[in-house]
Parts: structure tokens; C-alpha cells; sequence
């Protein structure tokens, strides 16, 4: 399947359908902010699938590079993306939140009969960046301390995927 920016949700999941493509970072305004370049493109690809309980979902792999700033010396600094994940279509935001908060359960989001490909895109690499980006072994790095490479933000997953 072509490339389209907006995609019908559960129509997708359920016809299995498919798109890949290359998204240059410089169109990703939220995140775009976030980092030190724009340079670049993220590879990705949308599939429709349903999870192991049969609901149906949307499969999203990402690839590709993003400049973050080191939090440390403020150098650019590469951040390999490599993602694959499968966000559960749900029909209502109540039916997100009537689900038992568990770190183990798939995402979900909100289905749309329009879902612009961007937002998926750009909301899930926000949530793959790391709180306090550091070079490993920076220049700058005294007392460096491997327990701030954890993101306070893996609790918040499920509340981000909620907000469409
Ligand atoms: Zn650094």
C-alpha cells in the first residue's frame, strides 16, 4: 500500500494493510524541539494486526538516527531509534481507562476513522528518548551515575497514548 497520511484505524488493523516510508525528522515539529539536529529521516512501517487476545491493533517499527543534546557537555549526540511496537486500537477513551493499569499490557490508542501516521510516528519516538540524554563516558562526565538512564517517564506511556 501507498504512502498515506491519515489512515482509518480499525479499518487498517483489520484489513492487515500495510505502508512503509521515510519521514525526515524537520517534519516532526514536537520533536523536533527535543533535539539538537533535524537532520535525518526515520524509517518506518504500519501494519495492521491484532494482539494475542484478538483485538485489533496497529504494528509500528521505527529505524533510524536522532541528534540528541548530551544533558552533560551539550554536544550533539547520535541516538540509534530501533522500535517495534503494537499500540491496541481502542474504540473509546473510556475504554482505556477502564483498564487495570499493568506495565506488562500493549499500548493502546484511541482509533480514529482519520489517524495521521505523523502522531503515531512522532508519539512513539518521544516516548523511545531518554529523559537525560548523556554520552556514554562523556568528557564532561564526572560521577556519572547509570541509575538516571532509567526515564521516570515509563510510567506515563499509557496516559500519553490516551491523550488522542
Ligand atoms: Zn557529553
Amino acid at each position: 500500500m501507498s504512502h498515506q497520511p491519515l489512515i482509518d484505524g480499525f479499518e487498517f488493523a483489520t484489513a492487515g494493510a500495510r505502508q512503509k516510508g521515510r519521514w525526515p525528522v524537520r517534519e516532526l515539529p514536537r520533536l523536533r524541539d527535543m533535539l539538537a539536529s533535524d537532520a535525518g529521516e526515520i524509517a518506518y512501517e504500519l501494519e495492521g494486526t491484532r494482539d494475542e487476545r484478538g483485538r485489533p491493533g496497529l504494528r509500528l517499527s521505527l529505524q533510524g538516527t536522532l541528534e540528541l543534546r548530551c544533558q552533560r557537555c551539550l554536544e550533539p549526540m547520535p541516538f540509534e531509534v530501533g522500535a517495534d511496537e503494537v499500540l491496541v486500537l481502542a474504540a473509546s477513551q473510556a475504554e482505556i481507562d477502564a483498564e487495570p493499569a499493568d506495565a506488562h499490557a500493549p499500548d493502546r490508542v484511541l482509533a480514529g476513522k482519520e489517524m495521521p501516521v505523523r502522531d503515531l510516528i512522532e508519539d512513539q519516538l518521544i516516548l523511545e528518548l531518554p529523559y537525560a540524554p548523556r554520552h556514554e563516558g562523556c568528557a564532561a562526565g564526572a560521577g556519572q551515575r547509570a541509575d538516571e538512564r532509567i526515564s521516570p517517564f515509563a510510567g506515563l506511556r499509557g496516559l500519553m497514548r490516551g491523550k488522542h
